[in-house]
């Protein structure tokens, strides 16, 4: 190292702002300190030192002499000696690194305290009692902090001296109780190092500083580094701040507390927290008594509350931001300990936003920024109760957020039909499938024993806002006994469980929740977002409702309409099945006209409810066995059905049967027998399961020929479109007509029609051509003007590579991230998730799921290519994004960059994703910076 280096800072020297190098707690020791406010001197070892150390083994050279020379001078400013026998000087040793860690690191109180400085601070104070409180608690601090010594036998000894001095608790010790405690921890520390307690002030200093520093690699902190992701960039080594000690155990007119500038639980703006008299700080941590709400402090110390409020009003002033701060005061006079930003749940910080923007505190910007988007879900789901304490039954996924509470059902069908009769239902399955969807409707939430976070029934439970928790693996779902077994409890259909989307959790009974509110507050937060933000945000909705709900969150728009959610629906699923089980292209095109009308209502709701708003419509996408049962089903049922057969012809046959056996036993039931016998007769002769069994053959015939070997890489998509034009053209008039109609009753409709799985610049025109012809044939038959918009979804990757053809032909491109992602990697998504990406994390080739994090290298490449060579074609070109990945934050600030006109997520996510939006703006800046 060439010039000497600097490992220490006075309080009244360091950079306020340089956290990487005095940590959080240091600099904002120093920040106050230059501010005037009341800091009792000190000063910083820094993080570098800690980090010399650690890579050393031992405190860098010319440490201890900074040391030496800040203390004096901390000395002279405070008029005591560290070490003197009268009055001494006494610190704290206290760790602190950038990143706040609660908790996971240590700190040393009463440092330089041996048998001569306690008789000095005796002496000074007039206080035996509380100097050997001081020491004894200094022995075992040091003990455990510095030398290692577990808790344990001290413990021991306390509790022994309570039981001799006859006592129950701490305060109640006397001096000579407390002093017999001390020497007895003097002798815990020499049994168990097999030395002396160290005696000299400097050589405590030394010793603490370095165990300071080495509580950073302490297995708590390493763990919690790891827990919240913390990287060396973030935070690197601990501080160690010596600081002048203050006693809030002085008496009366002392004390310690605890505050927040605002209501940390609301966002109120009034000083808000703790304090407790005659005592120290880690008093009101440890819970020995309870303390008084700092309001309380009015009353008990006026003219201190008024210096308190003084204090975290000059806080808030300089730091432009809610604080979190410790206090003591000793005789009467405060001090300041520690400042921080103060951690707030989601409503604080928008309400705090907001007002802080009000009162001048904060600019607009900095009212976006310090809200984490993500934070907002915490506001637009229902929570549970936070005065809940249960323990969870079982805990799987975090799939879908929100709590819901309801009775336990195994299938669908009951679902909707409990559902109907108003009782509110979970979702119960082992895993869900397309076909169940009508219970989602019904439910309140769902809840899986297998799947991630992209199963099925977590998409869908997201798209719709309803909590869902997916594999709890603990759960063993058996839908035909109709119970779960949990471990050694059993679950019973119609019990009542409660499921906790946000965390996994699943429990027994109702649990409270607290509701929704969708404050004022957050309206206008969010409306400056959308003043500074460049990209859209629209909605994926496949409902009416869906929409109407969407439009409350805030959606310019519907940017994905999937329109096979709407044949899933209970009394729809039939003709759809028709459709598809057609042997000709009249039987199927019969069975379209049936759905049609179906369709053209759902899209005359979507319209009306985004009136002005355009709605993103995707053609059919999913491959058509998707509708149908699974062969092992109709297989399995169409056992049942002929065994029932069976049994029928055995039960007619059995009067005959008895004879042979007993033909007294005959006579006896012949009479009963009779009727029962005749009616299963003309049961028999009516063949009433014959169609059933042709019908349910006929399927399973269909089932397995449309099996396929990929079915997401197979007859899907506008695959399907091609195949059977039919079904895209009842789509196609389906939603003209209803444009149609809006237009005639003067709503503002703008239809936008998109092809999924789009390869080739040829499969596009085939589409379009039908669009043309539909759409002159609706004019023609309407009498009326219908806008819309053509264009095609880019999920396919050589749909990437030929976007300059195919924008001739689209006026809009949508990105497909999921099935582009999977096609990017040549994943399979829930192969992937299921089976190896967990360990890919591990070994660090992956850092995020690329299926919740758009993969910005790869796929993010491709979407460029895509965007570029599509408005070079045509400048105009709409570009967005469906998939998952519109809701993530991360994603949405590469999609701001790539330029596309808007993201599109599921309608909870809508408010998330506008607060994203703006960031990306706000900090368009720190990202080409660090590209
Ligand atoms: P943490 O990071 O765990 O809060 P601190 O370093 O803030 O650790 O210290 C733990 C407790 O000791 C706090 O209550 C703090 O206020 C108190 N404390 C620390 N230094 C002093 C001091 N010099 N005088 C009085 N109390 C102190
Ligand atoms: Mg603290
Ligand atoms: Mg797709």
């Amino acid at each position: 190292m060439g010039s000497k280096a600097k490992w220490v800072y006075a309080f009244g020297e360091g950079d306020g702002s340089n956290k990487l190098l005095l940590g959080g707690k240091g600099a904002n020791l120093c920040e106050m300190t230059r501010i005037g406010l009341p800091v009792p001197p000190g000063f910083v070892v820094t993080t570098e030192a800690c980090l010399a150390y650690l890579k050393e083994g031992r405190l860098p050279e010319g440490l201890m002499d900074e040391v030496r020379t800040n203390l004096a001078a901390v000395e002279k400013a405070v008029g005591r000696r560290f070490g003197a026998a009268h009055d001494p000087l006494l610190v704290s040793v206290r760790s602190g690194s950038a990143i706040s860690m609660p908790g996971m690191m240590d700190t040393i109180l009463n440092l330089g305290l041996n048998e001569k400085t306690l008789v000095g601070l005796i002496e000074a104070t007039r206080n035996p009692r509380f100097g050997w409180d001081a020491y004894r608690r200094m022995i075992q601090l040091f003990g455990k902090v510095a030398l290692g010594v577990p808790d344990e036998p001290f413990d021991r000894a306390m509790t022994l001296l309570k039981k001799e001095a006859g006592v129950q608790q701490d305060v109640d010790l006397s001096a000579e109780h407390l002093q017999a405690l001390s020497r007895r921890f003097l002798d815990v520390v020499r049994e168990q190092t097999g030395q002396p307690f160290p005696d000299d002030p400097w050589q405590q200093l030394e010793t603490a500083i370095a165990a300071v520093f080495r509580s950073w690699n302490g297995r708590r902190a390493i763990d919690y580094r790891r827990q919240f992701k913390i990287t060396p960039q973030m935070a690197n080594g601990t501080a160690a701040n010596i600081c002048t000690m203050v006693f809030g155990n002085m008496g009366a007119d002392s004390g310690t507390g605890v505050g927040f500038t605002r209501n940390p639980g609301t966002g109120e703006r009034a000083v808000y927290g703790e304090y407790l008299t005659n005592a120290q700080g880690e008093d009101v941590v440890a819970g020995i008594r309870t303390p008084k709400p700092i309001a309380a402090m009015a009353q008990e110390m006026p003219s201190l509350h008024s210096q308190l409020m003084d204090l975290a009003a000059k806080l808030e002033s300089h730091y432009r931001e809610v604080q979190d701060f410790e206090f003591t005061i000793e005789r009467g006079r405060l001090w300041a300990l520690q400042t921080r930003s103060g951690k707030m749940n989601a409503q604080a910080m928008v309400r705090t936003s907001v007002e802080m923007e009000r009162e001048g505190l904060i600019d607009r910007r900095r009212a976006l920024l310090r809200v984490p988007p993500e934070m907002l879900e915490q506001l637009l789901v229902p929570r549970l109760d936070p005065a809940f304490k249960g323990q969870p039954l079982a805990t799987g996924l975090p799939a879908s957020p929100g709590a819901a509470s309801g009775m336990i059902v195994f299938d669908a069908d009951t679902a909707e039909l409990r559902g109907r009769a108003g009782e509110k239902v979970i979702l119960v399955r082992e895993e869900t499938k397309p076909e169940d969807i009508h219970g989602f409707f019904a439910a309140q939430g769902v809840l899986t024993s297998r799947g991630g976070k992209t199963s099925h029934a977590a998409v869908v439970a997201r798209g719709m806002g309803k909590p869902c928790v997916s594999g709890a693996e603990s759960i063993v779902v058996d839908v035909h006994e109709r119970v779960a077994q949990v471990g050694p409890a059993v679950l019973k259909e119609g019990q009542i469980i409660t499921i906790d989307g946000s965390t996994g959790a699943v429990y027994f009974g109702e649990v409270p929740t607290v509701e929704v509110e969708f404050s004022h507050d957050m309206a206008t937060l969010l409306a400056w977002a959308d003043e500074v933000a460049r990209l859209g945000v629209r909605a994926n909705a496949d409902a009416p409702n869906d929409a109407q709900r969407a439009r409350e969150y805030g959606a310019q728009g519907i940017g994905l309409c999937r329109t096979e959610r709407m044949f899933n629906q209970i009394d729809r699923l039939p003709i759809m099945q028709d459709m598809i089980l057609a042997d000709t292209r009249e039987e199927r095109i019969a069975a379209l006209e049936r759905l049609r009308p179906i369709q053209t209502e759902d899209f005359r709701g979507i319209f009306k409810a985004m009136d002005g708003l355009p709605v993103t419509i995707r053609l059919l996408d999913p491959p058509m066995h998707e509708f149908l049962p699974t062969a092992a089903q109709l297989e399995l049922e169409i056992a049942h059905l002929r065994h029932f057969r069976e049994t029928v012809d055995a039960m007619r046959e059995a009067p005959e049967t008895l004879k042979l056996l007993n033909p007294r036993l005959h006579h006896q039931y012949q009479e009963s027998m009779g009727p029962v016998v005749a009616t299963l007769t003309e049961f028999r002769d009516k063949h009433l399961e014959d169609p059933v069994i042709n019908r349910k053959t006929d399927t399973l015939k269909k089932v397995k020929s449309l099996s396929e070997v990929n079915p997401m890489l197979g007859h899907r998509g506008v695959r399907l479109g091609i195949t059977y034009p039919e079904i895209y053209e009842m789509q196609i008039r389906a939603i003209l007509n209803a444009a149609a109609d809006c237009v005639r009753e003067g709503v503002d409709v703008q239809p936008e029609i998109m092809v999924p799985q789009l390869a080739t610049v040829e499969e596009l025109k085939r589409i379009k051509s039908y669009v043309d012809r539909i759409h002159a044939e609706v004019e023609r038959s309407s009498g009326v003007k219908v806008p819309y918009k053509f264009g095609s979804m880019i999920e396919v990757v050589r749909a990437c590579l030929r976007a300059a053809r195919l924008a001739e032909t689209a006026e809009f491109f949508s990105f497909g991230t999921n099935d582009l992602t999977q096609a990017t990697f040549s994943f399979s998504r829930e192969d992937a998730e299921n089976k190896f990406l967990p360990s890919y994390y591990e070994a660090g080739i992956l850092r995020d799921n690329p299926f919740e994090v758009l993969d910005e290298k790869g796929v993010g490449e491709l979407m460029k290519l895509a965007i570029g060579a599509g408005r070079g074609r045509r400048p105009e070109l709409k570009v967005g994004i469906c998939g998952e990945h519109g809701g993530d934050p991360t994603s949405i600030r590469f999609c701001h960059h790539a330029g596309l006109n808007y993201v599109s997520c599921s309608g909870p996510r809508v408010p998330i994703a506008r607060l994203a939006a703006a960031h990306a703006k706000l900090r368009e800046a720190e990202y080409l910076a660090a590209e």
